[in-house]
Order: C-alpha cells, then structure tokens, then sequence
C-alpha cells in the first residue's frame, strides 16, 4: 500500500488550528479510502521557533523536508515579529529553492455560501488563478539608501525572466485547456509597466500559438478587478504576475464568500521537488485562539495534494464533504455569517466522509 510522507507545517496562529483539523481529516480520509496511509511529520517552524532560536526555520531545514511526497502549511505572521521576516524566513524560503513557480489558486462558490455580488450564484463564478510564483515582483531585489534621511530612495525591481515567463504561461495554457470552457485571461499593466508586462504579452502571444484550442484574451490588471466584480460569469483561468494575481486572488476569495474558503497550490510542476498546499488566509491573530477559524480552505488545499498525488478517488471524496458541510448554513464559520466553530465544522466533514459509499 502506498504511503505518502507528508511534511506539516502549521507555523503561526489559526495555521496550527486549521492545519490540526486538515490532518485529522486527511487522516481520517486515507482510513475510509483504505488505498493509501498517510504519515505526517511535523515541524514546528515559524514565529514562536524565530523568537527562540533568531531564525524561523533550521538551517537544515529545507534538506529536512526535500524527501517528503508534499508539504502541508498553515500560515506564518506573528503581531511581534515583521512580517518581511515570517514570509521570507519561511514561506518564500521553501517556495524559492524548491521552484514551485506555478501557485494555482481556484475559486469557486461553493453549494450554500452566499458571495457579495448581487445575483451572482453557484456556478457564475468558477476561476482558477494561475500565480507566477517564483520571480516578478517578488524576486527581492531592491535595496534603500540614506535610511531614515529626508533623501532616502527604496527601489523594489522586479525581474521577469523569457524562461520563469514561458514557463508559467505554458502551465496556464495547459490547465486552461483541461478545464471544460478552455477559457485564458492574461493579466499584465502593459500600459504603465513598459519592459516586463510587455514581454508578458509578446510571450502569451507566442504561447498562445501552441494551443489553438484555447481561447484567451488580455486585460490590465485594474481592469481585471471590474471584470471580476461585474461580469464574473465571463471568466474561466487567469494568469498573472506574483504581485498582481496576490491582489487578485484575494479579491476572488471574497467574491467567492470568504477568505477562509480559499486554497491554493504552490507548485514544482517537474516534480524535482515537494510541492506545498496551503489556504490562501495569513495566521488571522484577530481570531487565533478563539476556535473559530474556518478550516475549509485547509481542507480544499487537501483536496489540491490529494488530486497533486494521484489520489483523485479521496480527493473527489473530501470535495464532496465539504460541500455537503458548507451545504448548510448551519455549519457555516463567522467568516461565513455562522456560528459553527472549527470544531463543529471539521467533524461534520469527518461524519461526512464517513457516511459517503460511493
Ligand atoms: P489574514 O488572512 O490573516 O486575515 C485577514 C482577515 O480574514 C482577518 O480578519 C481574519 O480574521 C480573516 N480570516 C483569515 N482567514 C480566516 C479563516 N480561516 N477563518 C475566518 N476568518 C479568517 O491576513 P492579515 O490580517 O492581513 O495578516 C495577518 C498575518 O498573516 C500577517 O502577519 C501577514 O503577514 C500574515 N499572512 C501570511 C500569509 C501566509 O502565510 N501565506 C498570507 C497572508 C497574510
Ligand atoms: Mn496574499
């Protein structure tokens, strides 16, 4: 039987508590599938291991987690700790080295959640992102002169590349095609950003030609937020920069009812290394504590490492109980408008996976 060795990272505030209710689930899960065992190892990384040891992983940490089949993460952020800080020392630390370049993040409404949008209902809004993950507006190149001095000037480059570009643009053509409506959006600011938004679109164009069957089309990014807010119905998949579908995809999270709904996947679609599932949400200290985050994102980012490791059968299984769950209003979180607890919401999709026979 297979065993797949997962590396969980549940890193700061409500990460511990969804990524506590996504393995009892995926646990659960793997028992009901009898196909396949999971193990999970946990690493307790993140704001609490900076303040004691000055760093917010182990130096060794990467080759600690590089053998494992995927990597579980909660979220890192911490009210004492700069945030600069928690997201390079860990989460940009494994994404980086480990080329997960394509951050996949799909948005859906799902049965019983009721978004912001005005007649906007299940099945109008059903988008995939594709997240440029690995350079862009995020490779961390700039630096600051004259700190603090009335002349201080702070330059934030970012840097596309022909190949980190191809690339993406590549994966997004391909996931476009697989999707029944074969719909891409390419995102870029084209008008205001001269050199690399440009590239962007001589190579989406070049792409494109490669995949005839796909239909696809442009738009500038702020554009892009009105298309999404007005006309959701007319979009399929997206592709945008690191910057760009960051904002983006937050945006969809609440068009699609909440943040605490939305997941994503980091990635390393040559399989070289792990890859990462995680919910789109940030550690929330607003709510840590208080036993009542919303562990849906964390269970559909589940649903993304089961599909990612070839256990399409549990994956379709876990999807289906968390839409039987988000179902009812009843079991829906106070991100959701509810008063169910994360407790109460994760042993409903337990007894939801249990009761499924097909
Ligand atoms: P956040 O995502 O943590 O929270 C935004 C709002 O959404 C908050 O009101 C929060 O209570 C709510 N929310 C988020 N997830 C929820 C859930 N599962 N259930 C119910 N409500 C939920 O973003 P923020 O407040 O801007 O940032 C807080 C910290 O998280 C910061 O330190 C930030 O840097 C960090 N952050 C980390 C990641 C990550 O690790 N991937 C992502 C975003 C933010
Ligand atoms: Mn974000």
């Amino acid at each position: 039987m297979k065993n797949y060795r997962i590396a969980a990272i549940p890193g700061d505030g409500i990460g511990k508590e969804v990524i506590a209710a996504g393995t009892e689930v995926l646990s659960c899960l793997a028992q009901r599938d009898g196909g396949f065992e999971i193990t999970f190892d946990h690493f307790d990384w993140g704001s609490d291991y900076y303040k004691q040891h000055g760093i917010m992983m182990p130096a060794d940490g990467r080759s600690q987690i590089e053998n494992h089949d995927a990597i579980y993460f909660g979220a890192v952020g911490a009210p004492d700790v700069p945030d600069h800080v928690t997201l390079w020392g860990l989460r940009l630390a494994i994404c980086q080295p480990f080329d997960q370049y394509a951050n996949v993040r799909p948005t859906r409404i799902l049965p019983g959640i009721q978004g912001p949008l005005r007649n906007v209902k299940e099945g109008d809004l059903d988008w995939v992102i594709v997240r440029e993950n690995s350079e862009g507006e995020y490779a961390g190149q700039g630096g600051r002169s004259h700190v603090g001095l009335p002349e201080e000037v702070a330059t934030e480059v970012s840097i596309f590349t022909r190949a980190g570009v191809t690339r993406i643009m590549r994966f997004a053509f391909e996931l476009a095609q697989s999707r029944p409506r074969k719909k891409l959006t390419v995102v870029t600011k084209s008008n205001a950003q001269r050199n690399g938004m440009v590239m962007w679109d001589e190579i989406a164009a070049e792409v494109a030609r490669e995949y005839p069957d796909v239909e696809w089309d442009k738009m500038l990014v702020d554009a892009m937020t009105m298309r999404m807010t007005l006309k959701p119905q007319s979009i399929d998949t997206i592709v945008a920069t690191n910057l760009h579908a960051d904002i983006l995809s937050d945006l969809a999270a609440a068009l699609a009812g909440s943040l605490g709904i939305a997941p994503t996947a980091n990635l390393n679609p040559e399989r070289k290394f792990p890859s990462m599932f995680e919910p789109i949400h940030g550690s929330a200290f607003d709510i840590t504590g208080q036993g009542i985050a919303n562990p849906v994102a964390t269970f559909w980012s589940a649903v993304m490492m089961l599909e990612h490791l070839g256990e399409q059968h549990a994956a379709d299984r876990l999807m289906r109980a968390i839409e039987r769950v988000t179902a009812n209003p009843d079991l829906h979180s106070p991100d959701l408008g509810g008063k169910a607890t994360t407790r109460e919401v994760t042993d409903a999709v337990l007894e939801a996976i249990k009761g499924d026979n097909s």
